[in-house]
């Protein structure tokens, strides 16, 4: 199938999957309270449900689906949807993103299952920094988890950094250095003003130019890598070879080749991080339609897309948090952990 553009030709080629919106971790710049509304657990697709969509959304162009949440490990039988997801060959990348928490427990069987490439979120190589920002004292277990990633057999292993000013901006070179020592790339995410992060300020976000000025004062000159595909992390080189990515949704937005979009744990498809209305593809599912009604309905909406969240907040005089609680509490499918980052 040809992949299917948008208003601005934009292809649907990558699914983001998020499998449910809870977690062990509450980081500060994604879930800062201590409690949530979830999700109605009887609202949760079931993994046939969630699969039967896959195979919708592969028939219009979708080759990479990436599993994250919330936290993803979180959900019971996890590699029994990654088997299901490995044996669709028109899927050419199958990855997931974890806060590391619990894969001392899981690595071996996701990548048996068939999981292709794992992210997992490491903010800071101090404990007690870890357990300001997230609110839980489980780093040692993140750190383990890194670990038994890589025991078990998951060679192309990535670490994001959310890059916090005051925070962690004094640790990129020994970020980059555990990286290299465990045999990963890292990226550094600036801070987003997603849905979620309502402790968020323009001035605690670190910027692309300002980590690189940072990172050449420590390393020398840095080298810009061409870019191979539509990947948000743009990718540099150091002068001792260690290869990192920067990932700058903030200062320099890259909606204009943005092939994303997102399915919440209870089949919400939402085209743009940003966006604040969704497709319920749940109801069409448990209402009986047809797989072409629903990949119509998908069609439609992806042909008519016009968004650019990150480019139209970058264009707002005064920045501000997207939603104060008041507004996510009536409306969870704007928090950054039920939408799947
Ligand atoms: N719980 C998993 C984890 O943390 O890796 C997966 C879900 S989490 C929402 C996915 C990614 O979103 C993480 O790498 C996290 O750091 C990132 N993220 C969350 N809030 C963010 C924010 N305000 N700005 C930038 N990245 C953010
Ligand atoms: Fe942190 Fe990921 Fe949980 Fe958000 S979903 S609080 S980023 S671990
Ligand atoms: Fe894509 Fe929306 Fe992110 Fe822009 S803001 S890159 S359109 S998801």
């Amino acid at each position: 199938m040809p992949p299917v553009p948008d208003r601005f030709g934009r292809p649907l080629r990558n699914l983001r999957l998020s499998v449910t919106d809870r977690c062990n971790l509450r980081c500060q710049y994604c879930m800062p309270e201590e409690e949530y509304v979830w999700l109605p657990k009887s609202n949760v697709l079931t993994f046939e449900e969630t699969m039967r969509l896959v195979d919708i959304f592969v028939t219009l162009g979708v080759d990479k689906v990436r599993l994250t949440g919330g936290e993803p490990l979180l959900r019971a039988e996890l590699p029994v949807l990654v088997r299901m997801l490995a044996q669709r060959p028109a899927l050419r990348d199958l990855a997931m993103t974890s806060n590391g928490v619990l894969l001392r427990e899981h690595a071996r069987a996701l990548r048996e299952a068939g999981l292709h490439r794992l992210t997992v979120s490491l903010d800071t190589l101090d404990a007690e920094t870890f357990k300001m920002l997230s609110r839980r004292p489980d780093h040692h277990r993140v750190l383990d988890g890194i670990q038994a990633a890589r025991e078990a057999g998951f060679e192309e292993l990535k670490i994001d950094t959310v890059v916090i000013a005051g925070v962690n901006d004094g640790e990129l070179a020994a970020l980059l250095g555990y990286a290299r020592s465990v045999g990963a790339e890292l990226r550094f995410i600036e801070y987003m003003d997603v849905g979620g992060a309502t402790h968020w300020r323009l001035d605690r976000v670190v910027s692309r130019a300002r980590m690189l000025e940072l990172l050449a004062a420590s390393h020398g000159p840095i080298t810009e890598l061409p870019r191979t595909d539509s990947a948000p992390a743009e990718r540099f080189r150091l002068g001792d070879g260690t290869t990192f990515g920067i990932i700058s949704s903030v200062t320099q937005p890259f909606c204009a080749t943005c092939d994303r979009a997102r399915l919440t744990a209870d089949g919400m498809w939402y085209t743009c991080l940003y966006a604040t209305t969704g497709t319920d593809l749940r109801a069409l599912l448990r209402g009986g339609a047809s797989d072409a009604v629903i990949r119509q309905t998908i069609l439609d909406v992806w042909t008519g897309r016009t968004d650019r969240g990150a480019e139209e907040r970058a264009a707002m005089p005064l920045r501000m948090p997207m939603a104060p609680v008041s507004t996510l509490r009536q409306d969870p499918h704007l928090e950054m952990h039920t939408r799947g980052g």
